[in-house]
């Protein structure tokens, strides 16, 4: 049971059950923000050279409206030359922070997109060691989506928003400090607006992420939609369905769409608000600041640097506002990437490897239900002996459990109770890469990958030479139709091998195997799908592929079930018949039936 404990962690795909487990938006964001600020420390370096450049720009920012004010006030009181000279020394500050503001930028844009590509890269590690069983649950389009989409929005985080917030953070805490030192009457005038604007970004800032990470689901369901239909495009054409196929993403496009504009209202009124609290203050400064004028209270040039400065925090303001949505829409893709980032697979991957390994198999009382179907056992009690070197085949009812058993021997699953040993070990004591490393399974519809078929061949061993890999082709009866290509090895099978015809696919997929060289072989259905021509040539590979390997031959053709040294007939999750061909046909049972009704002879 200890690998399937942990089904409170798992599965996606009930959405009521992921909201309800949410905890509440407030405290998910504080937690999300020290993981994304976790994922900048690598880059101290480059942050802190930033940051460095960000405190010159914003100096110089902060110096130009005191500048522009003296440069107003050299009007009545110096001479033109220090009105030169001030307005020179401005140019000299916009140059300087003008300079900076690019290193800022550059600096703070690398930075960011080095945190971005180790997050992708360490995201796909980590779904790329998750058990099968997560992969049944999933869809693929769903995990395409988080490493590209969700990660897009965290890097927009981390650089471009983490960036502006910073820097307005910056300008508009300087332009305050420096009003309250111009005057603190008119600062406290501007600054009536600050609880009114802090109130409303607290509730929109809720409002919103909510509304974000629905959005971001939704597109991920788009996403499932569309990879779907792509990948399984011959079956839609077949069908004539690609208007239903267009309907159904045009459906899940709509929903997305409906909850963007849900939360474009959000932003407008938002932003609505925002600005008009900015301008409010400036009218506040303005009408304020005229009184004071009129009283001779503050000089011309005071009040110019003062309106400048306000313009400032406005701006901030307004800025910092706008940002508020993107952290809100990052918090919500965060969750989602930091979930698959911390999931721990459910089943060990370390162990022993085994010196010398003899090939003598042992499924001992073995139970398994899939974990996706967990009420339904699919072996219920499974006992089975593969001695080193033997041929065993493996027949029963379609839907008996012959595949599962296929699964279970390379680990893919752990089954829930009972043990598989190899050599007297039991599976989780082993290493699963080396386990799965001697175990080669050829099934009924191979899958290439849609490079050459070279790359494909050497898929089994990637450090077998051109010799080795023509070799294998040769053993597996593919030379002949590899040469006759134009292209020979070189040749793109496509995605997932289309541009080869089955019989081409099954050889190319021994082939691999040939040069895996595991010590135990599954056989699944492997020429089930053939025509009669191409059988006869995978039958003759296969052949050879099994010398002097302990074989598990899930078999559909009688020839296989009479060479084999022992049958075994699974029913129904169990093993209800062993034995040799002879003494099972003379058993009268479930073998005799299958041979009548459903064997090819
Ligand atoms: P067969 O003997 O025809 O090879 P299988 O081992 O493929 O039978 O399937 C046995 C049972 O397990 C079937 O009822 C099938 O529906 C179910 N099954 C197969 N694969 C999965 C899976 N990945 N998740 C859930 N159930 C599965
Ligand atoms: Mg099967």
């Amino acid at each position: 049971m200890r690998h399937f404990g942990g089904q409170r962690q798992d599965d996606g795909s009930n959405q009521q059950m992921q909201r309800s487990r949410t905890s509440p938006p407030g405290q998910v964001s504080r937690l999300d923000r020290q993981r994304v600020l976790a994922l900048a420390r690598p880059e101290w370096r480059t942050l802190s050279l930033a940051t460095l450049a960000l405190l010159v720009a914003a100096a110089g920012s902060l110096s130009a409206p005191t500048l522009a004010g003296r440069l107003v006030d050299s009007v009545s009181e110096g001479g033109r030359a220090t009105l030169d000279r001030t307005a020179l020394l401005l140019l000299g500050v916009f140059a300087v922070s003008g300079l900076a503001s690019a290193f800022r930028s550059y600096l703070f844009r690398v930075a960011g997109e080095r945190i971005v590509a180790r997050l992708r890269g360490d995201l796909y590690a980590a779904v790329m060691q998750q058990e099968i069983a997560f992969f049944d649950k999933r869809r693929t389009g769903e995990l395409i989506n988080r490493l590209a989409s969700d990660t897009t929005v965290l890097q927009n985080v981390v650089t471009v928003n983490l960036l502006t917030a910073l820097r307005f953070s910056l300008q508009g805490l300087g332009a305050i400090a420096i009003l309250l030192w111009t005057s603190w009457e008119l600062t406290l005038v501007m600054l009536a607006v600050v609880p009114l604007v802090a109130i409303i970004a607290g509730v929109y800032g809720r409002l919103l992420r909510r509304g974000s990470k629905d959005v971001q689901d939704a597109l991920a369901r788009t996403s499932e939609v569309a990879e779907e239909t792509l990948a399984g495009i011959r079956t839609v054409r077949a069908f004539a369905r690609e208007s239903t196929e267009v309907q159904r993403y045009r459906d899940a496009i709509e929903k997305s769409f409906q909850l963007a504009r849900h939360r474009a209202k959000l932003v407008a009124v938002f932003t609505g608000v925002m600005s008009f609290a900015g301008f409010a203050a400036l009218a506040a400064v303005l009408w304020y600041g005229a009184v004071l004028l009129s009283q001779g209270a503050l000089g011309f040039g005071e009040l110019t640097s003062f309106l400048l400065y306000t313009f400032t925090v406005a701006f901030s303001i307004a800025a910092l506002s706008g940002l508020w949505s993107e952290f809100a829409r990052a918090a919500g893709a965060s969750e989602r990437v930091f979930e698959l980032l911390d999931r721990q697979p459910q089943l060990n991957n370390s162990g022993d490897c085994l010196q010398d390994l003899q090939g003598n198999l042992e499924f001992d009382d073995v139970v398994f239900a899939y974990p996706a179907r967990p009420d339904a056992p699919v072996l219920t009690g499974c006992n089975l002996h593969l001695s080193p070197g033997s041929v065993v085949a493996l027949v029963g009812p379609s839907g008996g459990g012959k595949s599962t058993v296929a699964a279970l021997l390379c680990r893919l699953y752990d089954p829930q109770q009972g043990r598989l040993l190899l050599d007297g070990h039991p599976y989780p004591q082993l290493d699963a890469s080396w386990l799965r490393k001697q175990v080669g399974i050829v099934s009924q519809e191979p899958i290439l990958f849609a490079t050459s078929v070279r790359d494909n061949i050497r898929y089994g061993r990637l450090d077998a030479t051109d010799d080795e890999v023509a070799t294998a082709a040769q053993a597996a009866n593919a030379h002949q139709f590899v040469s006759a290509f134009p292209e020979s090895y070189e040749t793109r099978v496509g995605e997932r091998g289309v541009r080869l015809s089955g019989g081409q696919k099954q050889r190319i997929a021994i082939a691999r195997a040939l040069l895996k060289d595991p010590t135990i072989l599954v056989l699944d259905e492997a020429t089930s799908a053939l025509d009669t021509e191409s059988e006869h040539l995978v039958q003759e590979a296969l052949e050879r592929l099994m010398v002097g390997r302990t074989t598990l031959v899930i078999a559909h053709r009688l020839s296989t079930v009479k060479d084999a040294d022992r049958v075994i007939v699974l029913d129904r999750g169990r093993i209800v018949e062993s034995g040799t061909h002879d003494e099972l046909i003379a058993h009268q049972g479930l073998y005799r039936r299958l041979v009548e009704r459903q064997f090819q002879i």
